[in-house]
C-alpha cells in the first residue's frame, strides 16, 4: 500500500479531515522520496483569521481556572494514549525515523500531558516581607496571550506538545507553524487537541491553531502584534532571525536552536555501556536530533580500542525501512541533508580526518539512505566546529580531561554533554561551573533522550531557551508584583519623605 494511502488511512481512523489540493506545499515520504499529498498553505488573510480567533478565544480562556484547563490537557493526553500506535506511524512515515521513535516521541506528547496536569494545581506565586508597617508584597503570575510556535521538522509533535501541554494550562491560546516538511503530523496531532476539546464542552475555536506554509509564514507569525511570545525550535540561523525580529519588537522569545554535542570517554569508563551509548547518541534519527552525539573525546591510551568497537557497531547496523522491526537507521530528511553530509566529509577530509563510510546505501525503497560515518581527526577542527544535522561523529584522542573539557566548551552551541567515567571526581567536575557549558551535562549516559522532567535546552548559539518540566511554565505567563497596604498611613518606599 503507498504512503497515500496509508496517511489517508491513519487520518480516517484519527478521525480528521485530511486536507488535500491540486496544489500547495507537497509533503514527501523520505522512507521513498514520493509525494504522499499536497496540503494547502495558509493564505495570509487565513494567517491573520488565525491570530484573531486565538486572541478572542485567549479573552475565555484565560478565566477558566487552572485545574480545569489542566483537565482539558488530561482528556488530550488520553485520546493520544489511545491512538498512540497509530500516530507513531505517522511519524515514521513523515519524517523517517524508526517506528520505536516514532513510538517514542507520542509518548513524550502523553509524558508531558500528564505534567502539565499536575503543574495546573502549582501555578504559584510568593508572598514577600515588605519593608514598610502593614504591607505585603505578592509576586502573582497570569495568562501571557497568544503564543506562536515555529517548529522543526524533526520532532513535528513532540516539540509542540512541550510548548502547548503548559501554554494552554497556564491559560494561553497557541497559533502553531510546523515545518513545511511535515504539516500531516501537525494537523493530526492538533486535530486530536481540539476533539478533546469538543468532547469536554470547551469551545475549540481559536484554542490551537495549525497555520501551514514556508519560513515566511513563520516571519508573518513573528511580526504579528497579537502574538504575545514565540517559542521557535529550529536551526540557530532561523533563531538569530525570530530573535532579532522579536527584539525589536520587545516581544518575548524562547529559542531551542542547533547543538554539535560531545561526550568524554576517560580511562576508567565501562567501555562496553559506553559503546553502546555513543553509537545510540551518535546514529539514533539517523543523527537528526538536535542532541545528536557529534564530537567524542576519548582518553589517549584507550582511543584506538575504542574506535574499533565503533566501527565494528556501526559495520552491523541494521539500515533499511524504519517502519521495519528490527531496522535502527532510516533515511535522512532528503536530499539538501544528504548534500550537506558529503560535503561535511569532504571538508574533513580536507582538514586531515580519516572517515569511515558515510556513503548512500540503496535500500531498495528510493529516499536518502546513508551508513552513518565515523572521522578519526587529528584535532578538533574543520567541519567539526559547526552542526551539520547528519550522521557524522567525529573523534578525538585526548591527554587530560582539562583539555577535553575545555574542547567540549570551545564551539558556538552549547546543548547537551556527557561523560563516561567511574571516577567520582572527574563526574563531579564535569557537571560543576568549571565543567561542561552546556544547558545539559550527561555522566554514563549520551547527549540525546531526555526526560521531559527537566528543563531542557542549550546556551550561547543554541538559543537559551528552556522547555519541558522544572519551572519551565513561567515562559508562558506574566509576572504581575503587588503591593498592599493594609494599614491607615503612606509610608513610602526608601524612606522618602511627601508631605502634601
Ligand atoms: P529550520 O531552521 O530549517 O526550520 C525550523 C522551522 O523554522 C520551520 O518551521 C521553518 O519554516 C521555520 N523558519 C525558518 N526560517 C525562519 C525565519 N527566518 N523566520 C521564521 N521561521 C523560520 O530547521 P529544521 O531543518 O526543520 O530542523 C533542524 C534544526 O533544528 C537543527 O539545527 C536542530 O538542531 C534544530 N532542533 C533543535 C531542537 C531543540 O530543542 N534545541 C529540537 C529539534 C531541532
Amino acid at each position: 500500500m503507498s504512503y497515500a494511502s496509508q496517511v489517508s488511512g491513519i487520518f480516517g481512523k484519527l478521525g480528521i479531515e485530511l486536507p488535500d489540493a491540486a496544489s500547495g506545499i507537497e509533503v514527501r515520504s523520505p522512507i521513498d522520496g514520493n509525494v504522499i499529498l499536497a496540503v494547502p498553505a495558509s493564505t495570509q488573510a487565513e494567517f491573520s483569521a488565525s491570530v484573531e480567533r486565538a486572541q478572542a478565544c485567549f479573552l475565555k480562556w484565560r478565566n477558566v481556572p487552572a485545574p480545569q484547563r489542566g483537565a482539558l490537557v488530561r482528556a488530550f493526553g488520553e485520546k493520544v494514549r489511545q491512538h498512540k500506535p497509530t500516530l507513531g506511524r505517522l511519524v515514521t512515515i513523515e519524517t523517517g525515523k524508526i517506528l520505536q521513535e516514532g513510538l517514542g516521541e507520542v509518548q513524550e506528547v502523553i509524558d508531558i500531558c500528564e505534567f502539565a496536569l499536575g503543574q495546573s494545581r502549582q501555578l504559584y506565586g510568593l508572598a514577600i516581607a515588605s519593608e514598610r508597617p502593614d504591607h505585603k508584597l505578592l509576586e502573582t503570575w497570569h495568562p501571557l496571550g497568544v503564543v506562536g510556535i515555529i517548529s522543526a521538522f524533526n520532532f513535528p509533535m513532540a516539540v509542540w506538545a512541550w510548548n502547548a501541554a503548559l501554554a494552554l494550562v497556564c491559560g494561553d491560546t497557541l497559533v502553531w507553524k510546523p515545518s513545511e516538511k511535515t504539516p500531516l503530523s501537525a494537523l493530526a496531532i492538533n486535530g486530536l487537541l481540539l476533539a478533546a476539546a469538543r468532547e469536554s464542552g470547551v469551545d475549540a475555536a481559536g484554542l490551537s491553531e495549525v497555520v501551514i506554509g514556508e519560513l515566511d509564514l513563520g516571519e508573518a507569525l513573528v511580526a504579528h502584534p497579537g502574538v504575545r511570545l514565540v517559542s521557535a525550535t529550529g536551526s540557530t540561523a532561523m533563531g538569530r532571525a525570530v530573535g532579532e525580529a522579536c527584539a525589536r519588537l520587545f516581544k518575548r522569545s524562547l529559542l531551542e536552536l542547533g547543538g554539535n554535542n560531545a561526550a568524554i570517554v576517560c580511562p576508567s569508563a565501562d567501555s562496553q555501556l559506553a559503546v553502546r551509548a555513543v553509537t545510540f547518541a551518535a546514529v539514533g534519527t539517523a543523527g537528526q536530533r538536535c542532541t545528536t552525539l557529534r564530537r567524542l573525546f576519548v582518553h589517549r591510551a584507550g582511543c584506538a580500542q575504542f574506535v574499533k568497537r565503533l566501527l565494528a557497531a556501526y559495520e552491523n547496523l541494521p539500515i533499511g525501512n524504519p517502519l521495519h522491526e528490527g531496522t535502527l537507521i532510516g533515511p535522512l530528511i532528503d536530499q539538501g541533508i544528504y548534500e550537506r553530509m558529503q560535503a561535511a566529509l569532504q571538508a574533513a577530509r580536507a582538514a586531515g580526518g580519516t572517515v569511515h563510510y558515510g556513503g548512500r546505501i540503496d535500500v531498495g525503497l528510493g529516499g536518502f539512505y546513508v551508513r552513518p560515518a565515523l572521522v578519526e581527526m587529528p584535532a578538533q577542527t574543520g567541519p567539526m566546529c559547526e552542526e551539520t544535522f547528519a550522521p557524522i561523529l567525529y573523534v578525538v584522542p585526548y591527554d587530560g580531561l582539562d583539555e577535553a573539557i575545555e574542547w567540549n566548551n570551545a564551539v558556538s552551541h552549547g546543548l547537551s554533554s556527557a561523560i563516561f567515567t567511574r571516577d567520582l571526581q572527574e563526574a563531579e567536575t564535569f557537571i560543576s561551573a568549571r565543567g561542561s557549558d552546556c544547558g545539559i551535562s550527561n555522566v554514563n549516559i549520551g547527549t540525546s533522550g531526555a526526560e521531559i522532567g527537566g528543563a531542557f535546552g542549550g546556551e550561547k548559539d543554541t538559543g537559551g531557551g528552556r522547555e519541558a518540566g522544572s519551572d519551565a511554565w513561567k515562559n508562558y505567563m506574566r509576572r504581575a508584583t503587588n503591593t498592599i497596604n493594609y494599614g491607615t498611613s503612606l509610608p513610602l518606599a526608601q524612606g522618602i519623605r511627601f508631605e502634601v
